[in-house]
């Protein structure tokens, strides 16, 4: 009996070491400005053809519905990269307009 308690204590304290850090990522600020901005050569970019200025004038993050940061900044967070942040005026070909 004794020993699964402790078998339990040392599983408990590895999903605490996996899983704390990975909610201290989730958990920051939408707003938080030390993101690392998205490379738009790195591979998922490139796939969906983001750019940092968008050519369209009506399509860019700013107003894309996959869009989650602060519309007023120059750089924020988008769903389709998690943990960087892409330009406001940038524009990948996951652009959706911005309901209402
Ligand atoms: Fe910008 Fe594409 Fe993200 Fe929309 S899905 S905010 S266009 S990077």
């Amino acid at each position: 009996m004794k020993d699964i308690s402790r078998r339990k204590m040392l599983g408990m304290s590895a999903a605490a070491l996996i899983v704390g850090p990975a909610l201290a990522l989730t958990g920051r600020s939408a707003a938080a400005a030390d993101m690392p901005h998205v490379d738009p050569q790195d591979a998922q970019a490139k796939a969906l053809a983001y750019v940092e200025q968008s050519a369209k004038p009506d399509s860019h993050c700013k107003n894309c519905q996959l869009y989650t940061g602060d519309r007023t900044a120059e750089w924020g967070t988008c769903a389709i990269f998690p943990g960087k942040d892409v330009s406001t005026s940038g524009w990948c070909s996951a652009w959706v307009k911005q309901a209402g």
